[in-house]
This record gives structure tokens, sequence and C-alpha cells, in this order.
């Protein structure tokens, strides 16, 4: 086996940090299966590239799908959906670090089935295993099979060789050698499981339909079933359910201050999810309104990047009494474009993507609200876009911190000498970017939006914040070895 390394850049869209990974579990309702579709339908925005399925149902025992594509083009079709029977079931999204779609192979999809003495489990794991190459190694020694490329396989490995008496007991004693991010959804042959990490850095709530348990990565999936939502698995909390006992509850790891991803509430989510009891989308709107108080200028109109620069834009807009409006369009249609990586497609996907609304721009001063800068090829062919249709200044104004450090808590990220900002300051990226002006909302400003009066604990973060801050709550352990450099302590 090779050793993993630094993720390459991504040919297609990398001008964006990228959640990789959805989960939904759901257990007691029947043809649980359908349901998680339709959840996994709704967390596609948290990994396009493949999906997965398993669910157990008592006749026919457990029963897998694995596509690549979208879910609306593979779990929609009833011949595939009457394979997955029973009243238990979970699925995964993905989106892959592995760098191009071809090089990612069917295995790779989760979730993870293994069959043990106790019975079959099946894994799905949002997040990323820090220590997962010295894991790998240390199980290979010992005998284990690994099947796939993926850091969560280290969970059905560890898992197999507990000699735990239960299956729930055997994931406690695996996530208790794993290091890192992780929410998980897990199955055995009558219990959905659910596990976030000690830090709770990626979310995981718990919902409820008629008699039936729902896990999702974020409430908006329970939305499209209709399903309550009903709390938030804690940082550090695992819960098993089942139809006989519902949901019981536990904490097994030792306990730690919860460092929630600050990025979660900037972009990844659905402006139409809650976390950590606050809507996202009123989270993205107070980010502008900060945005406008730190970083003023002169202009006749505010326009967003769609779609995620939207709710900032709008917080700007009312905070500075500029007029908003879309001189942007998306083409709603486009999907992701997978075509060749050279730097003269990436710039006309852009175009296949946003047009400019000329009518509304020429003439004007236009204040352009984007969520994130993190290569600046996008922004880059955005601002000559709005230039070539006549607009008199640009200004870029940015819902979240200067990105200058890589996520190694499930976030596909360029390499470090590819951001911006890593190698720029906030001058030489307006220079680069040849616009009137550029600023980035401040860490405190985004602490603020996202409901800490105070702003930043310098001492005791409240949230992670390493792309912004290359503070890392969890030792990078496997990018280290690999040669990556922290930040020196100050
Ligand atoms: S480094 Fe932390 S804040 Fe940034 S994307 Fe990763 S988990 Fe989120």
């Amino acid at each position: 086996m090779s050793t993993p390394q630094l993720p390459p850049a991504h040919p297609f869209d990398d001008d964006k940090l990228r959640e990789e990974c959805g989960i939904f579990g759901v257990v007691g309702i029947t043809d649980a299966a359908n349901f998680v579709a339709l959840g996994l339908h709704a967390l596609q925005h948290r990994g396009q590239e493949a999906g997965g399925i398993v669910s157990h149902d008592r006749d026919q025992g457990f029963n897998s799908a694995r596509r690549f594509g979208y879910v609306r083009d593979n779990f929609t079709s009833q011949s595939l959906m009457e394979t997955l029977p029973g009243p238990l079931a979970i699925g995964h999204v993905r989106y892959s670090t592995t760098g191009s779609k071809g090089n990612t192979a069917i295995r790779d999809v989760q979730p993870f089935f293994g069959e043990f003495s106790l019975g079959g489990a099946a894994v799905a794991h949002n997040g990323n295993i820090t220590n997962a190459n010295a894991l790998r190694r240390e199980l290979i020694e010992r005998g284990s099979i690994f099947q796939s490329s993926s850091d969560s396989e280290c969970i059905i490995n560890l898992m197999a060789r507990s000699m735990a008496r239960s299956i729930p007991d055997r994931m406690e004693e695996a996530l208790r050698k794993v290091e890192g991010a992780f929410s998980v959804v897990a199955m055995t042959r009558t219990k959905l499981i659910g596990v976030r990490d000690p830090l709770g850095v990626r979310p995981l709530v718990l919902g409820q339909l008629g008699d039936g348990w729902i896990l999702s990565s974020e409430t908006c999936a329970l939305d499209i079933i209709g399903a309550d939502f009903v709390r938030e698995i804690d940082p550090g909390e695992m819960v098993v359910i089942s139809e006989k006992n519902g949901v019981e509850s536990h904490f097994p790891f030792r306990q730690r201050k919860p460092r929630f991803c600050i990025f979660e509430h900037v972009y990844f989510s659905r402006p139409d999810s809650i976390l950590g009891g606050r809507s996202v989308y009123e989270t993205r709107r107070q980010i502008g309104v900060e945005l406008a108080r730190e970083a003023p200028v002169e202009a006749d109109l505010v326009c967003p990047v769609p779609d995620s620069g939207t709710p900032a834009a709008i917080g700007y807009a009312h905070e500075s009494g500029i007029p908003y409006g879309m001189g942007i369009i998306r083409n709603q249609y486009m999907g992701r474009t997978f075509i060749e990586p050279t730097e003269q497609i990436r710039n006309m996907g852009v175009r296949l993507k946003l047009n400019v609304n000329r009518a509304l721009i020429k003439g004007k001063r236009v204040i352009l609200v984007d969520d994130s800068v993190v290569r600046g090829t996008t922004s880059r062919k955005i601002k000559e876009m709005i230039l070539d249709a006549g607009a008199s200044e640009v200004h870029f104004r940015i819902a979240s911190p200067p990105t200058a450090w890589p996520c190694f808590y499930g976030v596909y990220t360029p390499q470090r000498e590819k951001l911006l900002a890593a190698t720029m300051s906030e001058e030489e990226m307006r220079d680069h970017l040849q616009v009137d002006s550029l600023r980035f909302i401040s860490l405190n400003g985004l602490y603020r939006a996202v409901g800490e009066a105070g702003g930043r604990n310098d001492l005791h973060p409240q949230y992670c914040d390493a792309c912004f801050s290359g503070e890392y709550p969890v030792r990078p352990a496997d990018m280290l070895e690999q040669g990556f450099e922290m930040k020196a302590a100050e």
C-alpha cells in the first residue's frame, strides 16, 4: 500500500473548501432506505462524488448499494431501492480527496460493512482520522486486511480486533484509539448508533418521525422527510437507538472543551439548517452586518457571489444602507463541470456557472460579497466579468478571515502553498486580484457573528478555526509525519 499523501489540488471547483461527507441513518420506519435516500439528497452539498446505503431486514439480512454520482440519479430507481428493504438503514455521501473521479474506487465509497462473530455492522463516517496512517500500519502488522484507501476503514478493523462483547462496545473501544474529527452513524441488525468526537468538530443531530429515529449531519435533511428536530448529539456522546429501548446515551471519551468547526457556519452547512441552536442563514446575515461595520466603503450596489455569499451580502447591504442587487446570476442547471483541469478551462468554468447582470452593474461602484477566498482564481475571474460589464469600481468583502492553513478534519483544502492567504498579505492579495479594495471579516468579528459577544477567547478558543489561525485543536499526526509544518508558537 502506498502512503497517503497530502491532498493534491482538486481538478474541479478547487477554489472552495469542500466538506467531504454527509451521513444519515434511520431506525424504526418501514423501508428506511427510502428515507435515507431523501436525507442524503438533502445533504448532497456535503459530497457529490458518490453515495452509499446499507439496510437491514430481518428476513433478508444486510443489503448495500454504492454508486458514483448524485443521489437523485441513483437512489430514485424503484428496482434499486427494492434491494434495500427493512426498518433500519444508514447512508453516506462523499466528496473525494484523491484528486480525480477516475482515482476513486467504488470500494472507497461508504458505508463500510464488517461481519463479526457477534453479527454484522455498517459504519459511515464524516470527518478525518488524523492518526489513520499509524493505526493502519499497526493493524496491517497484526494481520488486518484493508479493502479501501479510506481512513474510515480503520474503525471497522479496530472493531474486528476488539474482544468487547457487543458491537456498540466494540465501536466505543475502536473510537477511543482514533484521533481527529469524527461524526459516525453505524448500524447493527437491531440498533442505530451515533457518535461525535470529544471536540464535536463535525455536526450530528437527532430527529424523530412517528416511532422512528433519525441521525443526520444537518437539520435540513430532517425537514425533507418531515421529521422533528430533537437535539444535537453532544460532543463526545454516543447514542444507541433501537425500536425496543429508544435512545440510550452515554459519554465514553475523556471530556474536553468543544471545538465545533466555525466554517460550518460560514459555508459548509445549508442556510436552512440549525447549528448550535442558531439559524445558519441568520448567522451568515450577521457576518455581513459585522463585515459592513468593520470594512465600510462608499459604493452604489452590494452584490453576492451566489449562492453562498447571499445572506452575508443581505446583511452587509442592510447595515451599510447601500442597495442590494443580484449582479451575478447563477446557472442553476450547471452542476459540477467534469472537464479538464487546465487553468484556461477552469476560468471558462466560472463563465459557465455565473453570468453578470449587465443592466444592473453598468456604471456602478460594486461591492462583491463572497464567503471565502481560497486560491483566488474564481475571484479574479468574477472581478473581470464585473468590469467587462461596465462597473466603475469593484470592492471585495469576504465573509471569513483569510484561509491560510489547510484543514485536516474532513474538509478538502488545496495544499498550503496554493492558498492565497498563506503566501500573501491582504494588500498583496488586493494587488493580485486587481480590485479597488479587498477586506476580510476579522476572526473576532466572525466569533461575534456566531454569537460569541466577547469575540474569540485566545487562551481557550470556543471553535475550531485552524484554517484561519493555524492553531490545530487536534495534532495532525499523519500530516506531520509527511512533513507538514505547524505554525510556530508565538
Ligand atoms: S480547520 Fe477547523 S474550522 Fe477550518 S474547516 Fe477544518 S474543521 Fe472547520
